[in-house]
């Protein structure tokens, strides 16, 4: 079976036709760049995730991650293509080059990690921390921790980490009880545990600079108290020259469900008495620095969701073309009908065209926020990047949370298709489903994605950031409107904007009054209507624009079947009216069931005398 990553056809459809990224090279930041280079960076990566990273994706699968005698030692086959990831300056595309990075936006590092992220998360997991140490170093770091550790870790010649959660401090960060001593050297000693640490040790790097949040002796309980240090794995003098071993090492590591190539580490600090670290930011910051950094990480992890569903279509669709078993239902009375491949039945197209619908709507929606970053770093106009920033707040829990959660429903459906075959090593599809649970629970579990979404984001500016949205998603509708044969599609959508409109009063409402938790039993309800929505805008979107090309294509033929079916653009114009079709008229019914659902403001499950009935 041929390897499947992502479609490049429909990278390029979001990128130039749907998108229309051009405009970003007008602006002086881009002014080097245009279509030609930045689909460069796309081919090129498509090449190094194809050739040298999606060997290691079952090899490293297999092989697992190792621990003995307190050394973390990954699968070898991670070695040799690391390499070439810091060759490639593929870890910081989007920062810039005086620092390590290409200077791209953030929406073409997008598309070229979909072939790395893609090619597998557990091997890409060592570059994408690394990124995120450097981004706050950049951003929080003194002259000096900059010139000691930026370019480093930036590159991926030195690997980064991310040290939050503990045994009693998981979704509540604020609980936990790691410490900090102010030495008279204005260093701080560290002492503590943590626990499930990607990346918290290995060889792959020569030394691994951690971000670890504690507390500062004395400072306030709760977030507010938490100070953020970077822990160098060996110290580094302000030469740049390697000290000694800090006492930060890995206790353990976890036997999992997926990402067998991802060390999660257990960490001690301290230990012996001999922890330092540097205070990253102000003192008691540790919360609004790791903020900065939220967003794009939870973006980062909604892509991770939906490209194992994007493999694991792609796999699906070409095993369905291959394998035959049983008759065409519309010959079934035919006595001679032979065996066809599965695509004939409909079920299996059913489960196809939702997985299409699905992947196409992600990309364009993962894209989109993406390249909303981009239009918030180069506005002028400070209403027009409050807009974009506002919109970025909104959508960052649902790109995480729906990406995630469609990513294995996508999985599952892939399975499906896969019969028995799905459902055994011999087939990629196994590992994809495994290795994908774990974008729904770390960097915040959706339900706190869900939460985020009601209790923050909603009523952001009193109500004014989710208005901006409909107001997007309306001029969608507005321009849809105007191309033939997509008025229903409109209809249907703008319809159900309305009753939207009315669950997010109904919801911010109660979620401010006393019966705030029939509010927040309605949460994840509704970040799943909100992502439901935000898939039909994408996939209406993308229609406008697929239907006029389509019908230029299609201009004069006698027979336009025959014409899709010999022309690969009509053919791929033609899948996006199908999957705007699709979705938007048997999906949205039921996300207005949903809709529904939450309206009729039903609570059992949070009544007080509930929590007695569950279990035995
Ligand atoms: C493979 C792997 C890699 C990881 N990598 C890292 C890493 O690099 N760095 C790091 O710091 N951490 C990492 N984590 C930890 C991860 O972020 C946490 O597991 C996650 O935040 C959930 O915390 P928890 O496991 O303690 O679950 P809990 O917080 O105990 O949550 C259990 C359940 O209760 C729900 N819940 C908890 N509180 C609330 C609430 N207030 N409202 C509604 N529901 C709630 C949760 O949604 C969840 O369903 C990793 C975990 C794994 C498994």
């Amino acid at each position: 079976m041929a390897q499947q990553i992502a479609d490049r056809r429909d990278i390029d459809f979001v990128l130039h036709e749907q998108l229309q990224i051009e405009s970003l090279f007008k602006h002086a930041r881009y002014q080097d760049l245009n279509r030609k280079s930045a689909d460069m960076v796309v081919t090129e990566a498509r090449r190094f995730g194809l050739k040298e990273i999606l060997p290691t994706y079952g090899e490293g699968d297999r092989e697992g991650v190792g621990y003995e005698d307190g050394q973390v030692k990954v699968p070898s086959c991670f070695y040799g293509p690391y390499k070439h990831y810091v060759d490639g300056e593929w870890i910081a595309m989007e920062e810039d080059p005086e620092v390590g990075g290409q200077g791209l936006p953030q929406v073409i590092a997008q598309a070229a990690r979909e072939y790395i992220v893609g090619a597998n998360f557990a091997f890409a997991a060592f570059g994408i921390l690394s990124h995120g140490t450097g981004k706050m170093i950049e951003l929080f770091g003194t002259d000096l921790q900059k010139k000691l550790f930026l370019k480093k870790v930036y590159s991926g010649e030195w690997a980064g980490t991310m040290l939050l959660t503990e045994p009693e401090a998981g979704s509540d960060v604020g609980a936990l009880t790691t410490t900090a001593r102010k030495n008279d050297d204005g260093t701080y000693s560290l002492t503590g545990n943590k626990i499930f640490i990607t990346c918290g040790d290995h060889d792959v790097t020569e030394n691994i600079i951690h971000p670890v949040l504690a507390r500062i002796e004395g400072a306030p309980a709760g977030t507010k108290g938490i100070s953020i240090f970077l822990v160098p794995k060996f110290w580094v003098h302000d030469d740049g020259s390697l000290g000694e071993r800090n006492d930060i090492v890995c206790t353990g590591i976890e036997e999992k469900m997926g990402i067998h190539g991802s060390p999660t580490c257990s960490m001690a600090m301290g230990s012996r008495g001999t922890c330092r670290g540097m205070l990253l930011g102000e003192a008691n910051r540790g919360m609004a620095i790791m903020f900065h950094m939220m967003n794009e990480a939870r973006l980062g992890v909604g892509q991770q969701g939906y490209l194992h569903g994007s493999s694991a279509y792609l796999h699906a669709a070409e095993y369905a073309k291959q394998r035959v078993q049983g008759r065409d239902i519309a010959a079934a009375r035919t006595p001679d009908a032979t065996g066809v491949p599965i695509i004939r039945h409909p079920d299996v197209r059913r489960q196809l065209m939702r997985m299409k619908a699905l992947v196409d709507g992600m990309r364009s929606f993962t894209f989109y926020v993406a390249y909303l970053f981009d239009l918030e770093a180069t506005a002028t106009d400070a209403t027009e990047k409050d807009r974009f920033q506002g919109l970025i707040e909104y959508l960052t829990p649902v790109v995480k949370a729906y990406c995630s959660d469609r990513g294995m429903e996508i999985c599952d459906l892939a399975m499906n298709v896969f019969g028995g075959y799905g459902y055994t090593r011999e087939y990629p599809v196994e590992q994809l489903m495994r290795d994908c649970k774990i974008a729904t629970i770390y960097e915040g579990t959706n339900s706190i994605q869900a939460m985020d979404l009601l209790g923050r984001k909603l009523g952001l500016k009193k109500g004014e950031v989710f208005m901006q949205l409909l107001r997007e998603i309306r001029q969608t509708i507005q321009t849809a409107e105007k191309i033939p044969g997509l008025q229903p599609l409109c209809g249907r959508l703008d319809q159900l904007l309305n009753r939207y409109g009315e669950t997010a009063v109904f919801l911010g409402k109660r979620a401010m009054s006393p019966n705030v938790k029939a509010a927040f039993v309605q949460a994840y309800p509704f970040l799943d209507v909100t992502g439901d929505i935000v898939m039909a805008w994408m996939l209406l979107w993308r229609a406008a624009v697929a239907q006029p090309k389509l019908a230029a294509l299609l201009d004069g033929a006698e027979d336009p079947a025959a014409r899709i079916a010999a022309n690969k653009d009509a053919a791929f114009y033609d899948g996006q009216i199908k999957a705007a079709t699709y979705f938007i008229h048997s999906q949205l019914p039921v996300t207005e069931g949903k809709i529904n659902g939450i309206l009729e403001g039903e609570a059992a499950a949070v009544l007080d005398a509930a929590e007695k009935s569950f279990g035995g």
